[in-house]
């Protein structure tokens, strides 16, 4: 079976392989959807969502729309995804909170929750806490779509971080898992080798 596409985005958006088709992992900045919209091949089975940054889920609403598929999204992302509860702001002065809640609010009704150990599509949804503390990834044979639980060669930075000291856990987590290649929300993919790496530098 074939692997993961990225399409280059402000995040890295995935189109993974599934049954009779394909789906989409994260959605992108909100004033990205039409230009999304326009590269998919076709609706896609649903949309399932790292976390809440405004980089990965600014696109559902516009995808939900379009399409009526499911979002899929640990429930702890789910106040800022309809925008029951603001979004943190993003370092600018003044506009940060402003910017951070750009994204058309998701109806209740488009969710579906994940959770650690559950099958989407074939892949098993692995918990990644720490940037977000309800970001998920997906693991198949070997390879991990990790969200921005890691960010090019590194952690994101501490300022970002939900929880930075979970998000130094979820990397020594994503080495016990086994994986060999890691595809990320920025920059990557990374191999084992280099997650290694990481893990050795940053003393986790
Ligand atoms: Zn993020
Ligand atoms: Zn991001």
């Amino acid at each position: 079976m074939s692997g993961p596409e990225a399409l280059r985005f402000a995040a890295n958006l995935y189109r993974l392989p599934a049954p009779g088709g394909y789906f989409l992992v994260d959605a992108g900045l909100p004033w990205e959807a039409k230009r999304l919209l326009r590269q998919l091949p076709g609706p896609p089975k649903l949309l399932f969502l790292t976390h809440h940054h405004l980089d990965h889920s600014g696109g559902a609403r516009a995808l939900w729309e379009r399409f009526g598929i499911p979002v899929l999204a640990h429930p702890r992302e789910w106040p800022y995804l309809t925008g029951e509860r603001p979004r943190p702001p993003l370092p600018v002065p003044l506009l940060g909170g402003w910017l951070a809640n750009l994204a058309p609010p998701l109806p209740k009704e488009a969710l579906r929750p994940v959770a650690e150990g559950d099958e989407v599509l074939g892949w098993r949804v692995v918990a990644l806490p720490g940037h977000t503390l309800g970001q998920v990834g997906l693991l198949r044979e070997g390879v991990l779509i990790a969200g921005d639980a890691l960010r090019g060669r590194g952690l994101p930075p501490r300022w970002i971080n939900e929880d930075h000291e979970a998000a130094r856990g979820t990397l020594r987590k994503i080495l016990e898992l086994g994986v060999e290649r890691v595809y990320l929300g920025h920059g990557g993919p990374l191999g084992r080798e280099e997650v290694e790496a990481l893990a050795r530098r940053l003393g986790v």
